[in-house]
């Protein structure tokens, strides 16, 4: 089974008496531990689809599977509990809670979504803050921290559920071309270390080609797919 099995897949806005066709029947499957990066242009459709792929929104019509939960047909809390238990986010503006230390941002979700006690989630932040190299900075505020750091932290912080699947919509974006290499490397890592199935968007061509599955986007249709995997 494919972690992410999309058929048919179309999302249309509706703006007063204008409609906008976003996505065009798509259709993909996307395999448990890879690393996919959706690329395309600015109104091509990647924020749409990775919304929905997160759940944050529902499809026009047709069907959107995750680890084979037909996810479309949720109620809206169902779908807020799914994406506390099984995936993570990784955002362009980082959305650190900026009155929070590093090691508080990441310990959130866990007293937010699964009502974790003891000890063994603490090692774990302690743990991921020193996968994503800012063990030392545990104790700063986001504003004490450079775009790069933050962005680690917010890496662990999707990570500390443990969820099968990372979404991140332009994690890279907001950063320079050299961070943003090093943090889809990270993120890689992570992958490897963790099995986590990662999605990202990028327009960014230095990192586009760190991806093992790459989608191209154009106008809503999947106008490529390349696999860049060793067979
Ligand atoms: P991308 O992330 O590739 O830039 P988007 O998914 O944001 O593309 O947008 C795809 C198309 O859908 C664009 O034409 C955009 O203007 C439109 N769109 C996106 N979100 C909305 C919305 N909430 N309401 C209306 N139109 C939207
Ligand atoms: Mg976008």
């Amino acid at each position: 089974m494919s972690l992410v099995e999309i058929k048919n897949l179309t999302k249309t806005y509706q703006m007063g008496e204008v409609s906008i066709s976003a996505l065009k029947d798509i259709s993909l499957d996307i395999e448990e531990g890879t690393f996919v990066s959706i690329v395309g242009p600015s109104g091509s459709g990647k924020s749409t689809l990775l919304n929905l792929i997160g759940s944050l929104d529902l499809p026009t019509s047709g069907s959107i599977k995750i680890s084979g939960e037909e996810v479309g047909k949720l109620s809206r809390k169902e779908r807020a509990d799914f994406r506390g238990k099984h995936l993570g986010f990784v955002f362009q503006n980082f959305n650190l809670i900026p009155v929070l230390t590093v090691y508080e941002n990441v310990e959130y979700p866990v007293l937010m979504v699964k009502n974790e006690s003891g000890a063994a989630y603490k090692e774990r932040i302690t743990a991921l803050l020193d996968a994503v190299g800012v063990l030392d900075q545990q104790s700063k505020r986001p504003d004490q921290i450079s775009g790069g750091q933050m962005q680690r932290v917010a890496v662990a912080r999707a990570l500390i559920t443990q969820p099968k699947l990372v979404i991140a919509d332009e994690p890279t974006a907001n950063l320079d071309h050299d961070t943003a290499y090093k943090i889809i490397n990270l993120m890689k890592k992570m992958k490897d270390q963790f099995n986590t199935t990662f999605i990202f968007s990028t327009h960014d061509p230095k990192v586009i080609g760190e991806a093992e599955i790459i989608y191209t986007l154009e106008d809503g249709k999947i106008q490529n797919r390349e696999d860049r995997r060793a067979k």
